[in-house]
């Protein structure tokens, strides 16, 4: 089964407000409650892509029963570090068609629950045969935590994929172990290379082709609408998508990420794992929920995915 991991999971709270009033009393009658965290939002389009998936990360508190019961509920298996703290909650105020997000930063997680973690981590590989580590470290721990889970992985030769941005991202790529597939966005990719990034071929070629991607199997840039560029081992794909009515494209990168992780467990084709993660991607955007698709409407999708090799 595939390991999905989430260090710093949240319960997703919506509020839709046909009026939002600041420093008034707004009442809310839809509320929405789910599980999140970007790891949580890939285990979940596994799932749904039929593979088994095991979710593991840290949690704890209340909120951490809440997220753990809605993970049963949806049959996701799930194994997680309980700490002595409360889990965060983050609330998405929805009005008049934007967003205001209220995120709680979450519990400080200690040098001793950061390595019972790391042990867990170990004991679960056994099982499993692909490993997703996505998002945020909570606070406390280092910012090489990810590296070290990616040296665990290939101690084990289990492959990593690493969707993370900012520091813990670059110590995983300054690493001399590499994880097996990476998937900045734009501005991840921007942030972590210091320079303003242009979407041409060309420039996007270049940039994936820097020394710091050496190493890594699959660079897998994803570029929203415009689909995504690829590194695979030395080969270069420019991967193009059809335009499609967007409901909510919250969690895309990480239905992309799921789509990606499934293709590889079941060791699908070159062109096919690009298919494959951007008809995730795609159909997260449809769905109103974050970290949703709808699995019937996937053959139909996966056949309008262009993948172009880059031969020049
Ligand atoms: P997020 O942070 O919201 O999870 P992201 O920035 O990591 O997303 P994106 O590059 O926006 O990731 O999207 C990932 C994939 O989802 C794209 O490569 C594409 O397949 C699909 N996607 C995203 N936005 C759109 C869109 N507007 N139209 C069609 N497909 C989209």
């Amino acid at each position: 089964m595939i390991l999905a991991v989430t260090m710093n999971p949240s319960v997703d709270i919506s509020y839709p407000l046909a009026d939002f009033k600041l420093d008034d009393v707004n009442r809310v009658e839809h509320v929405r409650k789910t599980a999140g965290g970007k790891g949580l939002n890939v285990a979940r389009v596994i799932r749904q892509m039929g593979e088994g998936v095991l979710a593991t990360g840290v949690l704890g508190g209340t909120i951490g029963d809440y997220i753990i019961q809605e993970l049963t509920k949806s049959n996701i298996e799930n194994n997680f570090l309980k700490i002595n703290q409360e889990s965060r909650n983050c609330i998405a105020i929805l009005h008049d068609g934007k967003q205001t997000e209220i995120l709680e930063s979450g519990p400080t997680v200690s040098a001793e629950n950061g390595a019972a973690f790391l042990k867990k981590f170990q004991v679960l590989l056994p099982d499993v045969s692909l490993v997703t580590i996505s998002g945020s470290l909570p606070k406390g721990l280092e910012s090489g935590f990810y590296r070290k889970m990616v040296e665990i992985g290939r101690e084990k030769r289990i492959p990593v994929i690493v969707d993370a941005s900012g520091e813990s991202l670059r110590q995983v790529l300054l690493h001399h172990v590499k994880p097996f597939a990476i998937k900045p966005n734009i501005a991840e990719l921007s942030q972590l290379l210091g320079v303003e990034v242009e979407q041409s071929e060309s420039s996007l070629k270049q940039l994936v082709a820097k020394e710091l991607f050496d190493g890594i199997e699959w660079v897998v840039v994803s570029l929203g609408g415009d689909g995504a560029f690829v590194k695979h081992g030395s080969d270069f794909y420019r991967v193009t998508i059809p335009a499609i009515d967007v409901v909510n494209p919250v969690g895309s990168g990480d239905a992309t990420v799921a789509g990606l992780a499934v293709a590889l467990k079941q060791n699908q084709s070159v062109p096919d794992v690009l298919k494959t993660a951007m008809t995730t991607g795609m159909l997260n955007t449809m769905e109103a929920g974050t970290g949703y698709i709808d699995r019937s409407k996937f053959s139909r999708f996966f056949e309008l995915v262009e993948v172009r090799k880059i031969d020049y």
